[in-house]
């Protein structure tokens, strides 16, 4: 951490920064420059000093030069992070693709959906039991019944399941039917919620919020992190833009960004992304291309019948063209697409 003193600030009001710092418990060195006096903070820094420092007369900035996430970061952990869930691995440098429907509606569309993009070469099934829906005049989501369908659907072709979880009150059950949980992009400050994540043992994928910056992303994480559960998986899911066309801005910088900053597992999801189907093959290209540990997509048998996010969804059809793309594309960087769990080769 640096102290940047303003070129009119007084003696004392270094003397008193210096002192402040070591109050602290840690030691100021000093630089008096021809237009700038700044001040080096040495030893373990905490977040808090750098508002205290600011309040200080004679203070211009305080700038941060070492990152404030130290567990998610590449800092203390160069190597990538490889995540194994029922059979599939995630991260390993292949492209791991998560789809299904946005929700679970019925067990029909669930099994057709499931059965459909296992045979297109999925690994993992995606599908909405407990819906964060803007409004509370919409499908909802099914609940525990969806759950139970899901678990079916993963009984009958072998594709472990990602679901999201959406508040506390829901861990338990949510634990039981779930390979992986994910936690929605409304809910990727949800604090307490991120805690609890922390304590459970099943890997979570944690959506970008919605107006989130990379680094409030990566502390998200953090909190997980933190609690002692290292399965964490991000996922780019688009943020909000002044654009209407789209229903979001796909951040496709991102994916090579946090992979540089973080050894996480990144997920491009050109779903939410975009939220038009047309849209959804090319993001997905353009997140394979950009070096996306794997994809989730949403697809169902009838967009147009679709509860939630039919228009973003892609027909079963459309969806093994999308896998054709991301194949080419993964092999042209000399990856691949992932092997389906030996479960699900058996079935
Ligand atoms: C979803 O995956 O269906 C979903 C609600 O995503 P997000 O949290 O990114 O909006
Ligand atoms: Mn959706």
């Amino acid at each position: 951490m640096i102290v940047v003193m303003r070129s009119d600030c007084k003696d004392q009001d270094v003397e008193a920064v210096l002192q402040r710092i070591q109050e602290a418990g840690l030691s100021g060195h000093l630089s008096r420059g021809e237009e700038r006096t700044v001040i080096g903070v040495v030893g373990q820094v905490f977040p808090e000093l750098r508002g205290m420092l600011e309040t200080l007369p004679g203070v211009d900035e305080v700038v941060r030069i070492s990152r404030p996430f130290k567990l998610s970061g590449r800092e203390f952990h160069p190597d990538d992070t490889v995540i194994e869930v029922g059979g599939v691995r995630i991260g390993d440098g292949n492209v791991v693709v998560m789809a299904g429907p946005c929700s679970v509606e019925s067990e029909e569309q669930t099994l057709t959906t499931a059965r459909a993009v296992k045979a297109a070469g999925a690994q993992i099934l995606r599908g909405g039991a407990f819906k964060p829906r803007t409004s509370p005049y919409t499908f909802r989501g099914l609940g525990v019944e969806g759950l139970k369908i899901l678990a079916k659907a993963r009984e009958e072709t072998g594709l472990p399941v990602i679901t999201e979880l959406m508040s506390i009150q829901d861990l338990e059950v949510v634990l039981e039917y779930a390979d992986i949980i994910q936690l929605g992009a409304r809910n990727m400050q949800n604090f307490t919620l991120l805690d609890e994540m922390g304590k459970v043992n099943k890997p979570v994928m944690l959506k970008r919020g919605l107006s989130a910056t990379v680094e409030e992303w990566l502390l998200a994480a953090e909190y997980i992190l933190s609690q002692g559960n290292h399965n964490v998986i991000l996922c780019e899911r688009g943020i909000r833009t002044y654009e209407t066309y789209t229903r979001n801005t796909m951040d496709v910088s991102a994916i090579p960004l946090v992979k540089r900053l973080s050894h996480l597992p990144v997920i491009g999801d050109p779903s939410h992304g975009t939220g038009k189907w047309y849209l959804v093959a090319p993001l997905a290209a353009a997140a394979v291309a950009a070096g996306a540990d794997g994809l989730m997509v949403e697809v169902h048998p009838n967009p147009d019948h679709a509860l939630s996010d039919g228009a973003q969804s892609l027909t079963p059809e459309n969806f093994g063209v999308l896998m054709q793309r991301a194949r080419a594309i993964a092999e042209a960087t000399g990856r691949g697409i992932s092997p389906q769990p030996a479960a699900a080769a058996s079935r």
